[in-house]
C-alpha cells in the first residue's frame, strides 16, 4: 500500500508567502512516491492567511486546515499538526520557505530506509543577524551543560517523525510548557540528520522577537534540567566558605573590626543578590507546575477544512 506523508505547516500572519509556499511544496510533493496531505495549522492569524487557506483547501483536497481560536504559538501549532495528521510520517516545516521544500525527497528517502526521526540541521542561517546567532550559541552551550540530553545546536523546527515517534509525541509529551524540538531529539529511535541551508524568509517578517526567544530559552532549560533548582546548595556552600574566610581575616587582623564598613556592604549585596536569583529560579519552576496543574488546553480548534474527524471546538486535542 502506498504510504502517506503529512506535511504540517504552522501559519501565523503569512499572507505574503502562503501561495508561493503552496506552489513550491506541491511541485515537490507531486514528484515523490508517497501520497501526501498538506496540513496547515492557522495559529490565530489576523491577516488574510485563513482566507487564502480556505481557497487552497477548496481547490485541492490534499490541503487540510486546522484553525485555532487565537494565537497559541508555533509549538502548539506543531502539536495540533501531529494530532490531526493521518499519515505514516509527519513532517513539520515553516511556511516562510526558510525550510526549503526541495529537501522533502531526501527526507522521504530516509523515512523509507526506516528512520523514525529525521532532523534537519542548519548549516547556515542567512536571515539571522549576529545577535540571534550569538544568543542561540549561548543558549545551546548552556542547555547542553545543564541537561543530560545532547541537543544539536543547529537543529530547527524542521523535522520528520515516523508513525512510532509521532505516537509517542502525541501521547506522552503533552506538557503545557515545552520544547518540542528537544523532545524530538531525546526520543531515541533510529535518527538521521540531514543538512540544509536556511534561506532568507521569502516574504513577511519574523514573529520571533529577542524577548520571545528569551522566554522560549528559559522554558526549554526548565523543561530539561533540574540543576538550577540545586544551585541553592552550591550557593550556600560558597557563602559559608566566604564567611569562613572573612572570619579568619577579621580574627587575624583584629583592628579591621570597626572599619569593616565596605566589607559588610559588599557581602550583604552579594548575598542578597544570590538569594533573589535563587528565589527567582524556584519561582520559574513553580510557575511551570502551576501551569501544568491548571491543565488548560494546549490549543483550541475553532474550525477545520477537509478533515473528517473534527476535534471538538473548544477542546484540546482528542486522545489519539
Ligand atoms: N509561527 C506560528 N505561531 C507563532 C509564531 C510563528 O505558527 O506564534 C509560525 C510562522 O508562521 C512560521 C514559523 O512559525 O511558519 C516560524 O516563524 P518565523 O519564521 O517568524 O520564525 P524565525 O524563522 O524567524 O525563527
Ligand atoms: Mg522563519
Amino acid at each position: 500500500m502506498e504510504r502517506k506523508l503529512s506535511v504540517v505547516v504552522s501559519v501565523y500572519n503569512e499572507e505574503a508567502v502562503l501561495e508561493q509556499f503552496y506552489r513550491e511544496a506541491v511541485s515537490v510533493l507531486d514528484g515523490i512516491s508517497w501520497d501526501y496531505e498538506l496540513l496547515f495549522v492557522n495559529d490565530g492569524s489576523v491577516d488574510d492567511s485563513l482566507r487564502i487557506l480556505d481557497r487552497l483547501a477548496e481547490a485541492d483536497p490534499h490541503v487540510k486546515v486546522v484553525s485555532f481560536s487565537r494565537n497559541f504559538g508555533h509549538e502548539a501549532a506543531m502539536i495540533a499538526g501531529l494530532d490531526h495528521a493521518r499519515a505514516d510520517a509527519v513532517l513539520c516545516m515553516d511556511a516562510d520557505l526558510q525550510h526549503p521544500p526541495a529537501c522533502i525527497p531526501q527526507i522521504v528517502e530516509k523515512l523509507e530506509e526506516g528512520y523514525q526521526v529525521v532532523t534537519m540541521v542548519r548549516t547556515r542561517n542567512r536571515s539571522a543577524g549576529w545577535l540571534k546567532n550569538v544568543t542561540s550559541a549561548a543558549f545551546y552551550g548552556l542547555i547542553n551543560a545543564v541537561s543530560d540530553v545532547h541537543f544539536e545546536p543547529n537543529a530547527s523546527d524542521f523535522f520528520a517523525v515516523g508513525e512510532k515517534a509521532a505516537a509517542v509525541l502525541r501521547k506522552n509529551y503533552r506538557e503545557k510548557i515545552r520544547f518540542l524540538r528537544g523532545y524530538v531529539q531525546s526520543l531515541g529511535f533510529r535518527r538521521a540528520d540531514i543538512e540544509y541551508e536556511a534561506g532568507v524568509r521569502a516574504a513577511g517578517k519574523s514573529k520571533y522577537s529577542i524577548g520571545r526567544l528569551f522566554r522560549f530559552s528559559i522554558n526549554a532549560i526548565v523543561c530539561f534540567s533540574n540543576l538550577p533548582l540545586k544551585l541553592g546548595i552550591y550557593a550556600g556552600m560558597g557563602a559559608a566558605a566566604l564567611g569562613a574566610v572573612v572570619l579568619i581575616y577579621t580574627l587575624l587582623t583584629r583592628k579591621g573590626a570597626p572599619s569593616g564598613y565596605a566589607t559588610i556592604v559588599v557581602l550583604i549585596c552579594f548575598m542578597f543578590a544570590i538569594l533573589f536569583v535563587l528565589v527567582g529560579i524556584i519561582g520559574e519552576y513553580i510557575s511551570i507546575l502551576f501551569t501544568e496543574m491548571k491543565d488548560r488546553p494546549i490549543y483550541i480548534v475553532e474550525d477545520t477544512r477537509n478533515i473528517d474527524v473534527t476535534g471538538d471546538p473548544g477542546c484540546a486535542a482528542k486522545e489519539p
